[in-house]
C-alpha cells in the first residue's frame, strides 16, 4: 500500500521503517526539506501543514493517511476522514487539555483536580498552570508552589489556561495501546517514565509495576481508545499515587515512551500502528527483556559515545541542527539483569535518575 504520513519527525521516520518492513511505500508531508522522515520516505512533499493543495496531493497519491503529531490541520482530517483511520475526534480532544480532562471524566477515569482559568484570582497552589493548547515537552507550563509565585505571575490574555492540582505522585507510567479496524485492542508492557524539566528522560520497563495498578491503567486506556473509535497506536500518560491511577494526557499517535518496544518487544508500537491503519490484524506484544530507553537531547551529544553496544541500540533521528532540549536520538538498552541496566543508564547519562 501507499501510506501518506503527515509530519516528518522521528515518529514519522520510525513509522516509515515499520511500513517498509511490511513492503509498503511511504510519502511524507513536512515543511522541512531535511526532516527525519526524508531520510527514509520514498517521496516527500515539502509544504506547510496547512497547505490545502499539498494535503490534497498527499491524499490523492496515498491509499491511507496517518498523522504523527497533534497539530495537523483538523479541518483537513475531517474532510478526508475516510482515509485517516486515526480520525478527527482524538485529535480535537488531545490538543485541548481542558477537553481532554473533561473527556476522561465522562468515562469515569480519575484525573488530578483541575479547572479552566480565566483570571488570576482563580488560581490555587500547589498547582501547575498549563496552556490549554499548543504545549508539549513541558512547554507552556508553570509550577505554582507558593502564593508569591501566583502574585508574580502574568497571564497572557490571548491564551486559555487550565490549572491542575500538583500531584506528588510515586511514579509516572504510560499505556501504549493499538486498536485495529475490527476493534481489537492490544496494549504494550507498561513503562515507568522519568521526566527531567518536563521532558521524557528515561522509560524503564522492569516488570516492577503492581498488577492491580497495571490493570486499572489498561482498562482506562481501553475505554479511551474505544470511546475515540481510534484506529492505530495511541498512548495515555498516568500518575500513580498510592493506589490511585490518575489520567494525565493522551497522544493520538505512537509515543516517545513506547520507543523501547522496537528492541524490547516482539512487535513495536510503530509496527502495530502500521498493521492497524492498513487493516491487518495486530500482534500481541510481549516483553523480550527488561529494557530502558534514554532520550538524547541536543545538549546530550556525548551520550551514545559511552554506551555498551552489546546491549544498547542507537536510533539517530538525523536532524540537521542540534538545539538545547531538541530530541536528537534515543538509546535502548536491554538486559534481564536490572543492575546492568541501571549501571548502563548512569554511565550513559552521567546521572542517577532521581527525578
Ligand atoms: P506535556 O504535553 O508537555 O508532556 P504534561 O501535562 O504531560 O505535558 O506535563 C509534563 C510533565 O510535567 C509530566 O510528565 C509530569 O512529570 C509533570 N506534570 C504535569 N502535570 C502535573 C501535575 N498535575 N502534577 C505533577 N506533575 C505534573
Ligand atoms: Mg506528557
Amino acid at each position: 500500500m501507499i501510506i501518506g504520513i503527515v509530519g516528518g519527525g522521528q515518529l514519522g521516520l520510525m513509522m516509515a521503517e515499520a511500513a517498509h518492513q511490511k513492503g509498503h511505500t511511504v510519502i511524507g508531508l513536512d515543511p522541512t526539506k531535511h526532516c527525519p522522515l526524508s531520510t527514509n520516505a520514498n517521496k516527500m512533499i515539502v509544504a506547510a501543514y496547512n497547505d490545502k493543495d499539498a494535503f490534497h496531493s498527499l491524499v490523492n497519491q496515498s491509499d491511507v493517511i496517518t498523522y504523527e503529531f497533534e497539530n495537523v490541520d483538523s479541518s483537513f482530517v475531517k474532510r478526508y476522514e475516510d482515509m485517516i483511520p486515526q480520525k478527527q475526534k482524538a485529535l480535537l480532544i488531545a490538543r485541548d487539555r481542558l477537553l481532554e480532562k473533561d473527556f476522561a471524566h465522562s468515562l469515569d477515569i480519575p484525573t488530578p483536580r483541575y479547572k479552566a482559568i480565566n483570571q488570576i484570582s482563580d488560581l490555587f497552589y500547589p498547582s501547575i498552570l498549563k496552556t490549554r493548547t499548543g504545549g508539549y515537552d513541558g512547554k507552556g507550563q508553570v509550577k505554582l508552589t507558593t502564593k508569591n509565585a501566583i502574585d508574580q505571575l502574568s497571564i497572557n490574555d490571548d491564551l486559555m489556561y487550565i490549572l491542575e492540582e500538583y500531584v506528588s505522585f510515586d511514579y509516572e507510567i504510560s499505556v501504549i495501546a493499538s486498536r485495529s479496524m475490527s476493534g481489537d485492542i492490544v496494549t504494550f508492557p507498561i513503562p515507568i517514565n522519568i521526566h527531567k524539566n518536563g521532558i521524557l528522560f528515561q522509560s524503564k520497563v522492569y516488570r516492577n509495576i503492581p498488577v492491580h495498578i497495571q490493570q486499572k491503567a489498561i482498562q482506562y486506556t481501553k475505554d479511551i481508545i474505544t470511546a475515540l473509535d481510534y484506529v492505530g497506536t495511541l498512548a495515555v500518560e498516568y500518575f500513580v499515587a498510592g493506589e490511585e491511577v490518575l489520567f494525565n494526557e493522551f497522544a493520538p499517535r505512537p509515543h516517545n515512551s513506547g520507543h523501547y518496544t522496537i528492541e524490547g518487544c516482539n512487535v513495536s508500537q510503530f509496527m502495530n500502528h502500521i498493521l492497524a491503519i492498513t487493516g491487518e490484524e495486530l500482534i500481541q506484544p510481549t516483553l523480550l527483556s527488561n529494557t530502558i530507553m534514554i532520550n538524547e537531547l541536543g545538549q546530550d551529544e556525548h551520550f551514545h559515545a559511552t554506551m555498551d553496544k552489546t546491549i544498547c541500540t542507537y536510533h539517530d533521528y538525523h536532524k540537521k541542527s542540534r538545539k538545547h532540549n531538541r530530541k536528537m536520538a534515543h538509546i535502548t538498552c536491554i538486559s534481564n539483569d536490572l543492575d546492568t541496566l541501571d549501571k548502563q543508564a548512569i554511565k550513559i547519562t552521567g546521572e542517577t535518575n532521581e527525578y
